[in-house]
């Protein structure tokens, strides 16, 4: 089981308007110019809430633009002054957290690279000591639930509760269009182990550029979280970092404005049709449930007869006929290709432990 998170509802620290509450700003400040020509660019929207600049930007290789520093703290004073927006940095250490309250910065971000480790978040927590702010956790770089999950937890047990997830996506080796997989199940699951904990989805990152941004946007809403953190740039051609995911504030006002808002529920009318279908996908589930253990059963029986007569547990050709047939009937039925290739190999891998455990069986 899960310890409860104690979160204060983001309604009680952040004003609240129509639709998702949007983060917004550039990847890094880089001018005075720039940071105060884009949020006053993104104060104009009314969804955008907090304003975002990276000013301690370590790069993956040294050389490149490291960010601006403590002067960048300034420009931010100066934007809550002119617009009236919360700002937010990144912090990464304790002189991060120390110069960003010194400053009057209104939220913390602790970056992807910096929730892998626990000694880093440990520290952050010391350094925010009493102070109430909120703090947004990036999930780390690699497919972890855990890390995220452990990241958020210590925070909370220090006494930190206006707290949000961000998912900004996760590198991973398989060739993708988008620059970090998005793998929505480990945010969904996020979301059932911690229904109070807001998620916010930062598509910026998860895309890499700008042209898959709405299609992502639109999805984290359809999945029910609870913000986005978009970068947004007054000139993101001539941006220092980041430079093909910003978008200019017009920009990002366009996309909101198309934006298909759905509720979570509906009338009594709806909740009772959403009832039938939901009780026939239970139904089918039990069925799928049943069907998957009767195989494993005869995959055994198998097992025992390979066993027996010193057969290797894989047979390739055996595999690859089983696959190509199957995905052909799969896509006959409408399924996708992809789909039935993951539901194969997982079932597969299931099968081969099963019979890995039945050659390892003691004989009574
Ligand atoms: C960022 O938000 O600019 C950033 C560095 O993000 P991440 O930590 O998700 O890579
Ligand atoms: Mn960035």
């Amino acid at each position: 089981m899960s310890p409860v998170l104690k979160i204060t509802p983001i309604e009680e620290w952040l004003p609240v308007s129509d639709g998702p509450m949007i983060i917004a700003g550039p990847c890094s400040a880089e001018t005075e110019e720039q940071v105060m020509a884009t949020a006053l660019g993104v104060s104009s929207i009314p969804q955008v809430k907090i304003f975002r600049a990276g000013i301690w930007k370590p790069r993956t290789r040294p050389g490149a633009f490291e960010g601006v520093g403590t002067v960048g703290l300034t420009w931010l004073q100066k934007v809550k002054e002119q617009t009236g927006l919360l700002v937010t940095v990144e912090v990464a250490n304790p002189r991060h957290v120390q110069e960003a309250l010194d400053h009057g910065v209104d939220v913390l971000w602790i970056g992807a690279r910096t929730v892998v480790n626990p000694f880093s978040i440990q520290e952050i927590g010391e350094a925010i000591g009493n102070h109430d702010i909120p703090v947004m956790i990036k999930n780390p770089l690699n497919p972890d639930l855990k890390t995220w999950v452990g990241a958020i937890e210590r925070l909370n047990g220090m006494g930190l509760k206006k707290l949000i997830a961000v998912h900004r996506g996760f590198s991973f080796f398989n060739r993708s269009v988008y620059r970090n997989a998005p793998m929505w199940e480990i945010p969904i699951e996020l979301k059932r182990m911690y229904p109070n904990l807001p998620v916010v989805v930062d598509p910026s990152h998860i895309c890499g550029n700008r042209e898959l941004i709405p299609a992502t946007m639109q999805k984290a809403l359809d999945l029910a979280m609870n913000g986005l953190m978009v970068e947004t740039h007054c000139n993101p051609a001539k941006a220092l970092t980041d430079k093909n995911q910003q978008v200019t504030p017009a920009h990002l006002a366009e996309i909101l404005s198309r934006l298909i808002l759905r509720r979570e529920s509906g009338n009594s009318e709806f909740s009772y049709k959403l009832d039938e279908l939901r009780s026939e996908i239970d139904k089918l589930d039990e069925e799928l449930i049943d069907i998957l253990a009767q195989r494993m059963k005869v995959v055994e029986e198998i097992g025992i007869y390979k066993k027996a007569n010193k057969i290797t547990i894989l047979q390739l050709k055996r595999w690859n006929q089983l696959a190509q047939d199957r995905i052909e009937a799969g896509v006959k039925m409408g399924l996708s290709r992809e789909f039935i290739i993951k539901l194969l190999e997982s079932v597969h891998e299931e099968s081969i432990q099963r019979q890995i455990d039945v050659m390892n069986r003691e004989e009574s």
